[in-house]
């Protein structure tokens, strides 16, 4: 039995996380974690810097990312695991319909931002003062560039861009790309598909949970995120993952210090759990 922890859910500055990717290796390291996935959204760019640093470091790891996906008018996340980064060419050109929201959203943010009086800079040049080397300015960039270079305190800076703020950009959700056709294209690159934070989903949905989850097992759905802290319940996921034969994932969707309350060792799974993925992919 190995129970030492693996974290397979967290972002780094290539989208929304604050922290270099070899920084995330370090930290994993420093906390006693076995292995770790980054799963930035919509990206694999700094999947070469990780794995070089995870290697030096001795953590085992596995090629990642976390794709936002529609199904059902709601909106459901997939971490793919073990895709084939030789052919992150045709991933950038499945994820073109993600790329163009995740822009949309951004001029988004600006405009509101601008029409408000908030923000004097143009969008280039709030992106080049963020300094990250994320494509896109999400959420938590906002905040940040409302922080560092506004003076506006966190709190208010966060409610800025949540529903009711001066700033908030509502979701796209069916601009993403379907769910089942994601399910499909993971397979084809070689990489596992596990159903990302299903608490969320339950939470804005209950009715339709079912619905969704039948939907995406008969697509051939590999795996489940049991432990995520948008699940209350991982116990009622543990009983799916069980019931349906799904693999066990589990992470703390950490981004640096954009949740600064949340260990990035949070919800882990175990090395043996890891080893179970990992396993599958051969
Ligand atoms: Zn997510
Ligand atoms: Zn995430």
């Amino acid at each position: 039995m190995d129970n030492r922890p693996c974290v397979l859910h967290c972002h780094s500055h290539f989208s929304d996380g604050s922290f270099a990717p070899a920084l995330i290796a370090l930290k994993a390291m420093d906390i006693g974690l076995r292995a770790i996935c980054l799963t930035d959204h919509d990206t694999v760019a700094g999947q070469a810097e990780f794995h070089y640093a995870c290697a030096r470091l001795g953590l085992d790891f596995l090629p990642a990312l976390e794709i936002t996906t529609h199904l059902l008018g709601e909106e459901i996340h997939l971490i793919a695991v073990g895709v084939d980064l030789h052919r992150a060419k045709e991933l950038d050109q499945f994820l073109t319909p993600n790329n163009a929201v995740h822009a949309y959203r951004e001029q988004q943010y600006w405009q509101k931002f601008h029409n408000a009086g908030l923000i004097t800079d143009d969008l280039a040049t709030v992106k080049g003062k963020l300094g990250f080397p994320a494509k896109f300015a999400f959420k938590y960039h906002w905040d940040d560039y409302r922080v560092r270079f506004c003076g506006i305190d966190p709190a208010t800076a966060n409610a800025e861009t949540r529903q009711g703020g001066v700033a908030f950009v509502p979701a796209t959700k069916q601009n993403y790309v379907p769910t089942l056709q994601t399910i499909d294209f993971i397979h084809q690159l070689g990489g596992l598909a596990i159903y990302a934070h299903p608490g969320s989903t339950v939470k804005g949905a209950p009715e339709l949970f079912g619905q969704i989850l039948e939907t995406l097992i008969a697509a051939g759905l590999d795996g489940i995120e049991v432990f995520h802290p948008k699940n209350t319940e991982p116990n009622d996921f543990m009983a799916i993952a069980q019931h349906y034969h799904l693999l066990v994932s589990g992470g703390s969707d950490n981004h640096g210090r954009f949740t600064p309350k949340l260990s990035l060792a949070e919800r882990s799974i175990t090395y043996d759990q890891f080893l179970l993925i990992k396993d599958q992919l051969k």
